[in-house]
This record gives structure tokens, sequence and C-alpha cells, in this order.
């Protein structure tokens, strides 16, 4: 899986650098976005008015990632970078910080009001960084994203604007979607188990309660307390099915579902559900709305 990654970071950089050299040419602003989803958002609200490009492609862990060499020549490059911020892009952090003081920098997660955000759990004063999973509390990063792009290019300001508004509309019939499938799932069998609590704004919007076996970051470990508790969990509530997650390692679901069967409880592997990274680009599921309504299947069919 690794050598996968990693041979796909490889294409995912040559790919980048032949566009970069078109880009520069035809003199469009050229915006850097750290994850899928951000890149995404800004691909809906600027179109071909600049040249967008990510970080970090699909199965990447945006909370472990490193910054290559190669993205930071992209990062210096940029016009604009955009980035999550709450310390999602974890191991990018100074470098994030030193370049918002040399160039246009913004942190689109940042914009979600602090009311709106929750702690993250077994950290002191820190918040959860996954907003995306709540297309209300993604508005803000969207608008955000609009508003950066404005103040960069505002020559285009109208089209900048109409395109949000488009695209909020979008937003809201996902929104809608996501509503009407989870409301299909008897309301006893709405408990999402995965390997860690990227899902916690995702529960607070639509009304699922979500269980993790790591925090919010992939960066700590989970011990055999936490698999344990999980195993209980499932056997009392008896829950049919627990998900993995597409930029997480399966070693700790698998041990789930292994002490379950142990205790007499069949639990399945619902299926992947993409956590903090999208799909391949050019597919449904490398988009924010494809991937969240990709998400959203999943979840139904298995626990229905
Ligand atoms: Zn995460």
């Amino acid at each position: 899986m690794r050598i996968t990654i990693f041979v796909f970071i490889i294409i995912l950089l040559a790919s980048c650098s032949s566009t970069n050299k078109e880009s520069t040419n035809d003199g469009k602003p050229h915006v850097v976005a750290t994850t899928g989803m951000l890149y995404d958002a800004v691909v809906n609200i600027a179109g071909d008015k600049v040249a967008a490009e990510a970080i970090m492609g699909p199965g990447v862990d945006p909370h472990l990632y490193k910054a290559t060499q190669g993205d930071l020549a992209k990062f210096n490059r940029a016009d604009l970078i955009v980035y999550n911020g709450i310390l999602l892009e974890g191991k990018m952090s100074e470098i994030l910080k030193k370049l918002g003081r040399q160039k246009p920098t913004i942190a689109a997660a940042e914009s979600v009001p602090r009311e709106m955000l929750k702690s993250a759990i077994g950290y002191e004063d820190a918040y959860d960084p996954h907003i995306w999973f709540d297309v209300k509390r993604w508005r803000y990063a969207v608008k955000a994203i609009s508003h950066a792009l404005v103040k960069l290019d505002s020559a285009n300001q109208k089209y900048y604007e109409t395109n949000m508004q488009t695209y909020f509309s979008k937003l809201d019939s996902l929104d809608a979607y996501v509503r009407s499938r989870i409301s299909e799932i008897p309301e006893s069998q709405r408990i999402l188990v995965t390997a860690h609590d990227a899902f916690v704004y995702f529960g607070d919007a639509y009304g699922i309660r979500v269980e993790a076996l790591q925090g919010i970051s992939t960066v700590a470990d989970f011990g055999l307390k936490d698999i344990a508790e999980i195993i209980d969990l499932i056997i009392e509530n008896n829950i049919k099915a627990i998900f993995v997650e597409t930029s997480v390692s399966e070693k700790s679901i698998n041990a789930v579902v292994q002490g379950c069967k142990e205790k007499g409880h069949e639990v399945k592997i619902g299926g992947y559900l993409y956590s903090d990274a999208m799909g391949e680009l050019g597919t449904e599921e490398g988009t924010y709305i494809g991937m969240f309504r990709s998400n959203v299947e999943t979840i139904v069919k298995a626990l229905k």
C-alpha cells in the first residue's frame, strides 16, 4: 500500500510539474491547496480562471504528511495558498505559518465560527479539524476561499461570486440528500465505528453516534483498552458493520472484527469511507460532493 501511494505521489508530482509549466506561461494566478477537498472547492469557484493544484492526492493522510522538495517548490510558486488549518496538516504547520508571512495564505477551516467547532478529544485547547463532513460548516470554508480568490483577482469578482452561489445550491442539495438517506437507518443502528475520529462533525450534523479507535489525529496510537471498549459497544448495540478508511491502516479495524468474532458476534466491514482524502481525480469520488455521497451510500447500505 505504502509503495502504491509513493508511486502515485511520484506520478502526481510529475504530472503537476508539467501543468505548472503551462500555467506560468498563460499568466493565470497560481493557487495551491493542501487537501483534495480544498482543491475541489477552489476549482468549483475559480473554474479555469486560475491554475490550481493539490499537494495531497488520494489515500494520503494529512496528519502525517510531510512536504517534499517538490511541494516546497509549488508553495514558492503559488500566488495563493489554501490549507485547512486547525492543525490538520500537523507536520506542515511551521512551513505554512512561514509562508503566511510571505504571501496570501488562508486556513479555510479556521473561518468556521468558534462556537461551531468541537474540542479535539484528548487534546487540551485544540479543536477538531475535520469540518468538511458537515456541509454547513464546510460552506464557511468555501466562502473563505471565494473571498480569497476575489482579493487575489478582483477583475473576476463577479465570476467567482456567481460560481460560489451555484456551488452553494449544490451543497444544499447534498445536505438534504444526506439527511434523507441517514433517516433510512433505524435509529438504534445509527452508530458509526471507524478507525480514526474524522466523523465527529458528520455525527453532530446528521444525528449519528460516532465511535473511533484513534483520536482525531492518526499520530496517536490506539491501545488494547480502546479495542476492548469498542468490541463491547458493538456487541451491546448489536452493530452489524464497521468501516475502514482509505487513508488509515486497516489493522485496527480488523482487530475489532476478530475480537467480536471471538466473543461470538459477527460484525462485517461495511466498506471503505473517504475520511481525510478523496478518490482519484477524474472520478465521482474525486470530488467533494461525490466523495460525500459515496460515504453516505456505503454507511446506509451497511447499517440499514
Ligand atoms: Zn483525520
